[in-house]
């Protein structure tokens, strides 16, 4: 273990950011709202502060987050990035949001860490400890609402593009206000954004009723492998590379889908499974506090929080995983084997 991790804002945090003047933002990997949001919402903040700042991601941003005031400036230019820091005399500081683990940091993690140093700032429950210094909660409802926070230490008034993001980022994080990760604090941070101008029924407009076709094409494939096991306790659904071929849809398109499994009345975990290319499978779970997901992941070498968690696979097909991951959800669930056969 390296650096330090503290709970509440550390001071190293709000005195670098302050004695810093670039900045080089990341996040994790296939970045949702909460990844994007608090990246771009910390970068309003900053160059509010009047500092330079640099977004990488490692893929374009996703279509279904185009509408973010702050998608055309994300750079996926490993070049450019390193010209910042050269410019900054190797003084720009590295800020990881959201991510829980560096794995998540993508294709290049091994160059982002090698650049120092390195803030994190996340609220994952399975957090391994990387960086220099971190600042990590796992009880908040998302890493928008820990950057607004960080907002409040630093002094710095929220513009509207900055309450947007981080709006985003809250909202996509706590399933739009319903997860048991929602507490009377987001409601007061949401409140604030709401007066610095965030009009929620245009976000959600953007969030919730801004889908392709073709989505909808891959919905209709996705939700036909629906099947039930361990007494109708797990649901599970699977995408395989030939759906996302017959709709025509994008990776980026099943952002959501697993909230239908999980629907279900009796469903405690729902699964899904998503072969993006042949053998390499990404599991998404999906709990509603009476299963411990993020522990679930664990045995696979994921991780997550306790009511939403993934890793990945390679090498294996799809019925082999699901084969795996029921027998560990059973056991979990206390359930027969047997009774998995649907
Ligand atoms: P999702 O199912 O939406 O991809 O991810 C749900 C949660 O699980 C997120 O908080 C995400 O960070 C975490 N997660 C998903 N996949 C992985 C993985 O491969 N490794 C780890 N450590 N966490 C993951
Ligand atoms: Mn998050």
């Amino acid at each position: 273990m390296r650096g330090i991790t503290v709970r509440g804002i550390p001071e190293t945090i709000t005195k670098c950011i302050s004695d810093n003047q670039r900045f080089v933002l990341l996040t994790h990997i296939h970045p949702d709202g909460d990844a994007l949001g608090s990246m771009f919402g910390l970068a309003d903040i900053l160059e509010g502060m009047g500092k330079e700042v640099f977004c990488f991601v490692e893929e374009p941003v996703s279509q279904l987050y185009a509408f973010l005031p702050g998608a055309g400036r994300a750079s996926c230019d490993l070049d450019a990035l390193h010209e910042f820091v050269r410019q900054a005399h190797d003084k720009a500081m590295m800020i990881a949001l959201d991510s829980g683990d560096d794995n998540r940091l993508g294709k290049y993690k091994d160059e982002l860490l090698a650049i120092t140093p390195l803030v994190v700032i996340d609220h994952h429950k399975s957090h391994k400890e990387y960086g220099e210094c971190r600042w990590v909660e796992p009880t908040r409802s998302s890493t928008g609402e820990m950057v607004y926070e960080l907002a409040m230490a630093l002094g710095v008034e929220i513009s509207y593009s900055c309450a947007f993001h981080l709006y985003v980022a809250i909202c996509t994080d706590t399933g739009s206000f319903r997860f048991d990760s929602t507490h009377p604090r987001t409601f007061q941070i949401a409140a604030r954004l709401l007066e610095a101008g965030v009009n929620p029924a245009e976000i959600s407009c953007k969030i919730y009723d801004n889908y392709s076709v073709a989505r909808l094409s891959l919905l209709q494939l996705v939700l036909a492998t629906l099947t039930l096991y361990a007494a109708d306790q797990v649901a599970c659904i699977h995408v395989t590379p030939d759906m996302f071929a017959a709709s025509g849809a994008a990776v980026q398109d099943i952002e959501g889908f697993i909230d239908y499994p999980r629907s279900l009345q009796t469903v405690k975990v729902a699964v899904f499974i998503k072969e993006i290319q042949p053998g390499q499978i990404a599991v998404s779970l999906r709990a509603k506090g009476g299963c411990d997901v993020a522990e679930i992941a664990k045995v696979f070498n994921g991780g997550g929080h306790r009511n939403a968690a993934g890793f990945r696979f390679s090498g294996k097909d799809l019925a082999e995983v699901r084969s795996q991951v029921l027998r560990v959800l059973n056991n979990d669930l206390g359930v027969q084997p047997d009774s998995t056969d649907g």
